[in-house]
């Protein structure tokens, strides 16, 4: 280990403080692995347990603070995103390896949800409604759950642990939170925005570590009453059941397989250009990412002619350089699942029409790059069709009708999100009905949610919950049903019929 290294501490209690253990991890930029960003904090149960207490402790006071005034907090937060947005999204690129453009939307998507949820502060609506008895008040309200665990993954390391905090924090609850072992530099800046907006000590701390040292004794923690976790679908099955005994509110957001449709009426040019941003923006390491690109066959020469052309033109690279379209796989293990996958692909009879290669040339050298790739001639019931392969990897299935293509995008575990390119109305309702996906685009790609809007999948790729927009305000509030009589005595309510 370099000595010289700057060293990186957990967030607790409003402190940076090493792991009890005094062990540190690595972090290394994905671009160019000589590159040393940190070492961090490789922390264990103690000091989960110290983060726990300092929010349970924190809780007390934090979920009487007015809403208002948490959503101030809230804003000023976001101002401060604003302010840092270059420099944040330097660091992200830098440890995460997206491009830089990228890099910033991602911090973008904190200052986004961040301004929305700090006017949510002088809502959190409830509803009143009329009692069946006369004077009689009834309504209900939101109320704060408790401390809050977070697990993250490395592939917005900004954008997710701010999706949840800010939704959490408005509703009055603190948080730990365990980042991905790949980017705890972006939550910590993240960490650093919310304490430089005023957000008291212990409301929000940041433990880095591993997913079974940290992630488990979180869970583990009866203090803790929400568990909100993005990542795979295999830990969030773990979770989901390690959560079931003491019954915590559990959210889950997992994986993706999702399906673009191109009919052959759609603007093939239009639709090329949704599927190269859909396929291999964030070296298609996001679970909205379009890996399955399902075609009219009367488009589908044209259509997968020019995919393959463009996908082979796209300049792969170190993000920080801002001419580069495409940055590397996060880590070598997920660059040889990806390799792998493309092995997989050529042995189930798929046509590898561009890419699929490690790249070791000039600016690739100490890097984990793989060139975009393009599979043609798919069938449904390939792996690389149905299995969630999170790297540049796109295959283009052939059917015959809109009917097909929708059998077809829904035989899938996953539900996250569904897109549809044809310039026929009737056909983009049909699909926007029949589709069986959380999010749904008419002539744009699988990705590019917004902020404001519910975000989540159906089946495998989710439990129900949604993230973003006020859907997002269930996950971290409890409701309270209240019934107030005014009447001076007991109404029974069912059995107390008013008469006339
Ligand atoms: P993982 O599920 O491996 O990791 C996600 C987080 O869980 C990390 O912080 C990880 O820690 C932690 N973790 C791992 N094992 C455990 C465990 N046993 N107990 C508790 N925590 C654990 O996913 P990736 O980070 O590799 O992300 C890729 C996956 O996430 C893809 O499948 C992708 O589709 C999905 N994803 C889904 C999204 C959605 O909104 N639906 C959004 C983004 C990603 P550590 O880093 O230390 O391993």
């Amino acid at each position: 280990m370099t000595s010289h290294a700057p060293v990186f501490k957990n967030y607790i209690n409003g402190e940076w403080v090493p792991a009890q253990s005094g062990q540190l991890v690595e972090n290394r930029n994905p671009a160019d692995n000589t590159d040393l960003i940190g070492l961090f904090a490789a922390s264990g149960e103690a000091d989960v347990k110290a983060a726990v207490d300092a929010a349970a402790q924190a809780f007390k006071k934090w979920r009487l603070v007015p809403a208002p005034q948490r959503g101030e907090i809230l804003y000023r937060a976001g101002q401060i995103l604003k302010e840092r947005k270059e420099q944040y999204a330097a660091a992200m690129t830098r440890e995460m390896g997206k491009v830089l453009k990228e890099a910033r939307g991602d911090v973008q998507e904190a200052i986004d949800i961040a301004f929305l949820m700090a006017g949510e502060g002088r809502r959190l609506f409830g509803q009143t409604t009329p009692s069946e008895l006369p004077n009689k008040f009834a309504m209900s309200m939101r109320c704060p759950v408790g401390v809050c665990g977070f697990i993250t993954p490395w592939n917005f390391p900004m954008a997710i642990p701010a999706w949840k905090s800010m939704a959490a924090l408005i509703c009055g609850n603190t948080i730990v939170i365990k980042p991905a072992t790949d980017t705890p530099h972006s939550t910590l800046h993240f960490a650093e925005a919310l304490r430089d907006a005023g957000l008291p000590p212990g409301v929000f701390n940041v433990v880095t570590g591993s997913g079974s040292r940290v992630g488990t004794p979180l869970i583990n923690d009866a203090r803790v009453k929400v568990i909100s976790f993005t990542g795979s679908t295999d830990v969030g099955r773990r979770i989901n059941e390690a959560c079931a005994s003491t019954f915590k509110h559990v959210h889950l957001e997992m994986g993706g397989k999702n399906p673009i449709i191109v009919m052959d009426d759609a603007n093939i040019d239009l639709a090329v250009d949704g599927a190269i941003w859909g396929a291999f923006g964030t070296t298609g390491q996001r679970c909205t990412a379009s890996s399955r690109l399902i075609v009219h066959k009367k488009a589908a020469a044209e259509f997968t002619r020019k995919l393959a052309e463009r996908a082979s033109e796209l300049k792969v690279g170190n993000g920080l350089i801002e001419s580069n379209e495409m940055g590397p796989a996060i880590n070598e293990a997920q660059m040889k699942t990806v390799l792998d996958y493309i092995e997989i692909g050529k042995s189930e009879g798929a046509t590898l029409l561009t890419g699929g290669e490690r790249l070791t040339g000039p600016g690739h050298k100490n890097g984990w790059f793989i060139a975009p790739a393009v599979f043609a001639d798919g069938h449904r019931n390939m792996r690389i069709a149905r299995e969630e392969i999170f790297g540049a990897v796109t295959l283009v299935i052939p059917v015959d009708s809109l009917e097909e293509a929708i059998d077809v995008a829904n035989d899938s575990e996953y539900g996250l999100s569904s897109a549809i390119f044809t310039q026929d109305i009737n056909r983009a309702f049909v699909a926007m009905r029949d589709l069986e996906a959380g999010i749904f685009y008419v002539n744009l790609p699988t990705i590019g949610a917004e902020t404001h809007l519910p975000f989540g999948g159906w089946k495998q790729t989710g439990n129900g919950h949604r993230e973003a927009g006020l859907a997002a305000l269930d996950v971290f509030s409890e409701w309270k049903s209240v019934y107030v009589d005014y009447s001076g005595r007991i109404q029974k309510a069912q059995i107390d019929i008013p008469q006339d």
